[in-house]
């Protein structure tokens, strides 16, 4: 009933150039339907990465967005600015700028809110740390972020939101969690997400896992039940790695 969704986050990577090749690799290969797939290159890659996958499977996301439609803040991006270069997905609260800029969980819920009131679907990033996980705090952390996280966002849309399970400890460090270790948490984000707005609105709800995913672990994550979809950041930079990744096997 849910949609799989494969998302490639980007980074602060890829020249003009490197775009083009890496995407023109992307778009090689035949890819299965039924499935989403999202590229999220940084800002400067959007208008042309828009461009070369024009009326292909591929969808554009961005890394990050203000919540305001325009105004006086220096160096950031509104929805309306992303939405005028056809982007359709937007990560939201990754932990990189949670560690790195000061983003909030009452930014991230503003800028959720501002994303699906603009036709954006926000990709709602939540995950602890190493120290919050080895000190078993891993499943009241994610509570916190997503009920803070989503505070703004009512019923009549919290079906378009889509969250992404990121344990920090994962995130570039080749360590992914186990299946199990997914499978668990994201078991639990639907529980909470049913607290937050009853079973048929929290079915429809797609969650992420992302972590170190690589062609070698990829079946073995979209074989877990609860797993919808992967955030995928380094292995999304070499077409051939994505590729594989895009085209899991989910037989078996
Ligand atoms: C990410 O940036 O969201 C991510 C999961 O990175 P990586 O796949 O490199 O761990």
């Amino acid at each position: 009933m849910r949609k799989p969704l494969v998302v490639g986050n980007w980074k602060m990577n890829n020249t003009l150039q490197e775009s083009l090749s890496l995407i023109e690799g992307l778009l090689s290969n035949s890819l299965p339907a039924e499935r989403d797939y999202v590229v999220c290159p940084p800002y400067t890659g959007l208008s042309l990465a828009g461009k070369l996958i024009k009326e292909t499977k591929i969808q554009l996301g961005a890394q990050n967005m203000h919540f305001e439609a325009k105004g006086a803040y220096t160096g950031e991006i509104s929805p309306l600015m992303l939405k005028e270069l056809n982007v359709r997905y937007v990560i939201i609260g990754h932990s990189e700028r949670r560690q790195f800029f000061g983003e909030t969980d009452l930014k991230v819920s503003k800028k959720t809110l501002a994303a699906l009131n603009n036709d954006l679907i926000p990709i709602m990033c939540v995950g602890e740390s190493l120290a919050q996980r080895e000190g078993g705090f891993h499943h009241k952390i994610i509570k916190k972020q997503l009920v803070q996280g989503l505070k703004l966002v009512d019923s009549s849309k919290a079906s378009d939101v889509v969250v992404a399970y990121e344990p920090v400890w994962a995130i570039g460090t080749g360590r992914t969690a186990t299946n199990e270790q997914a499978n668990d948490m994201l078991g639990f984000i639907r529980t909470v997400l049913t607290e937050l707005y009853g079973s048929s609105i929290s079915e429809r709800i797609r969650i992420l896992y992302g972590g170190s995913v690589n062609p070698s672990n990829i079946d073995g994550l979209m074989k877990q039940p609860e797993i919808d979809g992967v955030l995928v950041g380094g292995a999304s930079l070499k077409s051939e790695e994505f590729l594989k990744i895009m085209t899991y096997s989910d037989r078996g």
